[in-house]
């Protein structure tokens, strides 16, 4: 034990190496440079990103690492140990086989976890490092560590919801672009993008699912935002996410896109409202109580006090009428 210890690789150096081996591999892998050539990525941009190709075999690690077997390897998530029928040994083999790899960054640059695309049709599409010590999905942003500049130039930050948007955005001109990777935006990637930037624009998919994401981070960014901060939800046609729109109209059509960008306070009305009928009492008071929660996260603030108002603009109220509806208790449905 003693002496295994002493060799013991380190999960950022499993992460470094593989993430090296994987970039080594795609200058040799014609399928998966063709299928980055065919979606428009160049080579440039992929060095970039440090994107690479794990070759289509189990144990290709094997070449990597000289101890297959090192707790590390399974530890760092890059291998799965599966038990055969008895329990009796362990079978290993690399977790990520014939596919894109797109390394995951901290701010610090050390790679901490990998996204794969599958080069064809298949499932799962993309199959992405579990969370290790070194990777918490709710604290990390992919692209952040190569976007920081480019969000300190642009005086703002993109928050996309995929790899290939963080990738196709910075390729056509908008290197301030990050994602969030399948997982909700939470309040902790929020407070990481304000420490970066007072200016955050949401620019996730025009689907249910991209829309439903944009709610979600309006959710997460009313416990943080204050009165120096932007925030704005950009929303695409439903057919398109940021890199099919970047590619499909240009870099100036986004960067339309971006000036039109809709505040989070017309967000947040449009949100309350909902389905509700304002013409009605009940579609009103349904709009107040769905406004509740969400202004019930906010500090008192100026962008507070202004949603508050418009609330009570389109629920026929006052502000000290809504604020007095808020300091009941909800009535128990019985
Ligand atoms: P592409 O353009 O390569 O087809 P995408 O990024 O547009 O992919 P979406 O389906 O919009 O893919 O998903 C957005 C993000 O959610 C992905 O980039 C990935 O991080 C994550 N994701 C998607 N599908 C899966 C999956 N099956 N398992 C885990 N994560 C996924
Ligand atoms: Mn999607
Ligand atoms: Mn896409
Ligand atoms: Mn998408």
């Amino acid at each position: 034990r003693a002496e295994h210890t002493a060799k013991t690789l380190a999960l950022s150096d499993v992460m470094t190496k593989a993430c090296d081996y994987y970039r080594q591999q795609l200058r040799s892998a014609d399928r998966a440079i063709q299928y980055l050539k065919g979606r428009g990525v160049t080579g440039e941009i992929a060095a970039r990103f440090g994107l690479g190709y794990s070759p289509d075999a189990w144990d290709s690690l094997r070449s990597v690492f000289s101890d297959y077997q090192a707790p590390a390897l399974a530890e760092s998530g890059m291998v799965i140990d599966k038990s055969d029928d008895e329990g009796a040994h362990r079978k290993r083999y690399d977790r990520f086989r014939d596919r894109i790899m797109f390394p995951i960054r901290n701010t610090k640059g050390q790679v901490i976890g990998f996204g794969g695309r599958i080069l064809d049709q298949g499932e799962p599409k993309y199959l992405n490092s579990p969370e290790t010590p070194l990777y918490q999905k709710g604290l990390e942003l992919y692209g952040l560590f190569e976007a920081r500049q480019a969000i300190r130039d642009a005086g703002y930050v993109l928050v996309t919801e995929g790899y290939m948007d963080v990738v196709a955005l910075a390729q056509l001109g908008f290197p301030q672009a990050v994602a969030t990777l399948g997982t909700a935006c939470t309040p902790t990637h929020v407070q990481k993008l304000l420490r970066q930037t007072d200016h955050v624009i949401f620019s996730f998919d025009g689907d249910s699912a991209g829309r439903r994401a944009a709610r979600r981070a309006l959710d997460a960014c009313l416990s943080h935002v204050n009165d120096n901060k932007i925030i704005k939800f950009l929303f695409l046609p439903v057919e398109h996410d940021p890199d099919s729109f970047v590619r499909a109209y240009g870099a100036d059509a986004f960067e339309q896109e971006v000036q039109n960008a809709m505040p989070l306070s017309q967000f947040f009305i449009k949100e309350v409202a909902g389905e509700n009928d304002l013409s009605t009492a009940e579609g009103r008071a349904k709009t107040q109580f769905d406004a509740k929660p969400l202004l019930q996260q906010m500090a008192p603030s100026g962008l507070r006090l202004q949603l508050v108002r418009s609330l009570a603009n389109i629920t026929q109220s006052t502000p000290a009428e809504i604020e007095s509806l808020f300091e009941l208790a909800q009535p128990v449905a019985r």
